[in-house]
């Protein structure tokens, strides 16, 4: 049985102060525990101020991005000893915002995730198809494709540490999320997919979290799909009490 995963990527949102103010807000609505992992992934000026925040709490750090090298010369980039240091356990790699706006390839996501892996961290790695790939019919044949090169060359021990979210590029931060049935069909290919590379143990065990518009008025549905292992969540996720809710429907 796959615990859910609920990760809230906070994006280009909150200093350092507004940070920790919503991170204290999380921590006293989700201090009765539950049933999901829950993780926030602040912009990294933040990890600091929220993860002093976090300390002793449920809710574990993530970051949003990281590069692939240990230190040089990378102006604006960060290292995943460095995330490490600041406290995070998860780091998200390849959001589409990433890909899209930033020339993020599936090439660079694997370096990525090689590094994340060496260095202790767990990555949450981003997929999910354009709403021209969907409207042609393409969306399994694109996803798979992103699975396959994103995590190429990994062993199914490693797998076990990795999550994958299914990001509908179209679903991200519009309003208008994949029904739970779209969601599901994604998920279950990529399931599939991932018995073929890693073994059906792996593929069982890996937790694949849906991500676009999900909100507290919908969480409940998609999360109850049986391939849908947790939600990774944008807009809502920067307000307590509708990130709690979402929680709260796992
Ligand atoms: C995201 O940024 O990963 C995301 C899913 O955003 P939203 O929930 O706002 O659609």
């Amino acid at each position: 049985m796959r615990r859910k995963f609920i990760a809230g990527n906070w994006k280009m949102n909150k200093t350092a102060e507004e940070g920790a103010a919503l991170a204290r807000e999380l921590v006293k609505a989700l201090a009765g525990g539950g049933k999901a992992d829950v993780a926030v992934c602040p912009p990294f000026t933040a990890l600091a101020a929220v993860g002093a925040e976090l300390k002793g709490s449920a809710i574990a750090l993530g970051a949003q991005n990281m590069h692939w090298e240990k230190s040089g010369a990378f102006t604006g980039e960060v290292s995943a000893g460095m995330l490490v240091s600041a406290g995070c356990k998860y780091v998200i790699l390849g959001h589409s915002e990433r890909r899209g706006l930033f020339g993020e390839t599936d090439a660079t996501v694997n370096r990525k995730l090689a590094a994340a892996l060496a260095a202790g961290l767990a990555p949450i790695v981003c997929v999910g198809e354009v709403l021209a790939e969907r409207e042609a019919g393409r969306t399994l044949e694109v996803v798979a494709g992103q699975v396959r090169n994103s995590l190429a060359n990994l062993d199914a021990r490693d797998m076990l540490k990795v999550t994958l979210a299914y990001e509908p590029v179209w679903a991200i931060g519009t309003g208008r999320n994949a029904t739970p049935e779209q969601a599901q069909e994604v998920h279950a290919a990529i399931r599939g997919l991932l018995a073929e590379l890693f073994g059906k143990a792996s593929a069982e065990a890996v937790r694949i979290q849906y991500g676009g518009s999900v909100n507290a008025a919908n969480a409940k549905s998609i999360l109850s799909m049986p391939d849908v292992d947790g939600a990774l969540v944008g807009g809502a996720s920067l307000k307590a009490a509708d990130f709690a809710a979402i929680v709260g429907s796992s």
